[in-house]
C-alpha cells in the first residue's frame, strides 16, 4: 500500500495501456472522451495488479473489495483463486543471500593498473555483470524478500520464522549492498559518484563518465534493482528490496554527512538534508538500512571500548540519516563467532543496541541459517571477482543455481595484469 496514491497519480499522466499490467491483453485502449473516473479506474486497477504481481493479494484483494466500483470489485474472485494458489516456502531456514559491493561502470577508468584496480577486480563486480546476473537470478524464479518476510520477534522477544507465501516454483532470496557510502578512494575510478532524488522524487544515480559529463539514471545496485523490479514486479515479495549496510565515515551515498569526519564542510547541514531525504525515499521502496560500523571496524576482534565508541559514533551520525536499525552487517563478514551459537559480552552488547539481525559471510555454502532465542543470523554469498575465480577453478562451487559465471563474467576483467597487489575495500 506504500505506493498507493504515488503510482495512482503517475498512472493518472500516463496512457492506460502503458499503466495496466503487461500480462494483461484486457488493456483498455486510450481514448480521448476516457472519463474522469474510468481513469482512476485504470489506475487502481494498476495498482491492484502491482501488488497481486507482488505476492501481496490480501492488499490486492482490499484495494478491489473496497472500491466503488464494479469492475475492480469483480477482480476479488481471481485474486482469491490466485492466492489459493500460494503455498508457504517449504525452507524458511534455507533462503540464500547474495552481497555486491558498488558497482563497476566504466572499466577502463577502474583496471587502469593503478594501486586499486586489483581491489576492484576482487571485490565489485560490473555494471554489465549486475545487468545479466539480475535477469539468471529472474529467470531461476527468484523472488526478492526482507529480513522481516522471513524472521521476526515474538511477543516473547523470541526470534521466530515467518510463512513466506509464493506460488510454486518460486524462491525466495536476499540481496544486500555493502558501503553505499561512494567512498572518496573510488572518486575518478569510473564508479557512480552518489544518489541523488529526480524530479519526480526518484532515487537515481549521478555519474560522471570519462569526458566530465555528469549523467542521471541507474549506475549502481539499489536503482538498478529498483528499475528491474518496475519491468519486473513479480521479482520481488511485498515491496521488499534489500539490505543496504552503511557505515559513516565518508558520509552516505556520497554526501560527506560526517560531522566528526567532515567539521569544514560547508554545506554539511544540506548534505544532512539531502541524504536523509534520499534514505526515506528508499525505505519508502522497500530497502532496509542496515549498520555496517561507523568504521567499518573487525567486528569479532576490536576491544569492547572501539566496538562501543565506534556503535555509539554511527547511532550519533548515520542513524539520523538512514533510520534506527535493528540489522547488522559485519564489516569484512568479521563475525563474533563460528558456527557456534552467539553468547558472551559481545553480543550482549550488540543486542543492547538494538541489533537482532546479524551477517556474516560464507562465499561456500549456498544458504546458512542460524536462530536462536532472540536473534537471527544469516550467511551472505559474496558476488565479486574473487568468487567468480574460486567458482571458475571449481572451489567449493556455490553459484550454479544462481547463475552461470562464465555467462555474466565482462570480458573486461582479463585485461587487467594481476601481478600486482590488491587492497581490500
Ligand atoms: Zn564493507
Amino acid at each position: 500500500m506504500k505506493f498507493f496514491s504515488a503510482v495512482i497519480s503517475i498512472c493518472l499522466v500516463m496512457t492506460l495501456a502503458a499503466c495496466s499490467d503487461p500480462g494483461d491483453q484486457q488493456s483498455p485502449s486510450t481514448n480521448a472522451s476516457t472519463s474522469d473516473d474510468d481513469q482512476r479506474i485504470a489506475g487502481v486497477k494498476a495498482e491492484i495488479n502491482r501488488l497481486a504481481d507482488g505476492y501481496d493479494y490480501d492488499a490486492a484483494i482490499k484495494l478491489a473489495k473496497d472500491d466503488a466500483s464494479d469492475e475492480l470489485n469483480s477482480m476479488a474472485r481471481g485474486l482469491e483463486e490466485e492466492k489459493e494458489q500460494t503455498t508457504p516456502w517449504e525452507h524458511p531456514e534455507k533462503i540464500p543471500h547474495l552481497f555486491f559491493h558498488s558497482l563497476i561502470v566504466d572499466t577502463d577508468r577502474a583496471f587502469d593498473q593503478d594501486s586499486r584496480s586489483g581491489g576492484y577486480e576482487d571485490y565489485m563486480v560490473t555494471q554489465k555483470e549486475f545487468s545479466q546476473i539480475l535477469q539468471e537470478l529472474y529467470k531461476r524464479d527468484y523472488v526478492l524478500v526482507n529480513p522481516e518476510d522471513f524472521a521476526a520477534l515474538n511477543k516473547q522477544k523470541k526470534m521466530e520464522y515467518r510463512k513466506i507465501m509464493l506460488p510454486k516454483g518460486k524462491k525466495p532470496l536476499v540481496l544486500s549492498v555493502d558501503d553505499l557510502s561512494y567512498y572518496e578512494y573510488m572518486d575518478g575510478d569510473g564508479f557512480a559518484s552518489r544518489l541523488v532524488l529526480d524530479d519526480h522524487g526518484k532515487v537515481r544515480n549521478e555519474y560522471v563518465d570519462a569526458a566530465g559529463k555528469k549523467q542521471l539514471g541507474a549506475f549502481d545496485v539499489t536503482t538498478m534493482v529498483d528499475d528491474f523490479v518496475g519491468e519486473h514486479p513479480d521479482f520481488t515479495y511485498r515491496d521488499a528490496r534489500g539490505l543496504v549496510a552503511m557505515t559513516g565515515y565518508n558520509g552516505e551515498f556520497g554526501y560527506r554527512t560526517s560531522p566528526s569526519q567532515y567539521p569544514k564542510n560547508k554545506n554539511l547541514a544540506k548534505d544532512q538534508k539531502d541524504a536523509t531525504a534520499i534514505a526515506e525515499a528508499m525505505k519508502n521502496t522497500g530497502w532496509v538500512f542496515a549498520s555496517h560500523s561507523w568504521g567499518h571496524l573487525n567486528t569479532g576482534s576490536v576491544s569492547m571500548a572501539r566496538l562501543q565508541s565506534d556503535t555509539k559514533l554511527w547511532k550519533e551520525e548515520v542513524e539520523p540519516i538512514v533510520g534506527p536499525t535493528d540489522q547488522y552487517i559485519y564489516p569484512f563478514g568479521a563475525d563474533i563467532a563460528q558456527t557456534n551459537t552467539y553468547s558472551g559480552a559481545r553480543y550482549e552488547y550488540l543486542k543492547s543496541q538494538g541489533f537482532d539481525y546479524f551477517y556474516g559471510v560464507d562465499g561456500t555454502t549456498e544458504s546458512w541459517m542460524q536462530q536462536v532465542g532472540g536473534y537471527q543470523r544469516q550467511m551472505r554469498i559474496n558476488i565479486d571477482g574473487l568468487q567468480f575465480a574460486k567458482e571458475k577453478a571449481g572451489d567449493r562451487p556455490v553459484l550454479a543455481n544462481f547463475f552461470d559465471v562464465d555467462k555474466v563474467i565482462d570480458p573486461a576483467r582479463k585485461a587487467l595484469d594481476r601481478s600486482k597487489k590488491s587492497t581490500k575495500p
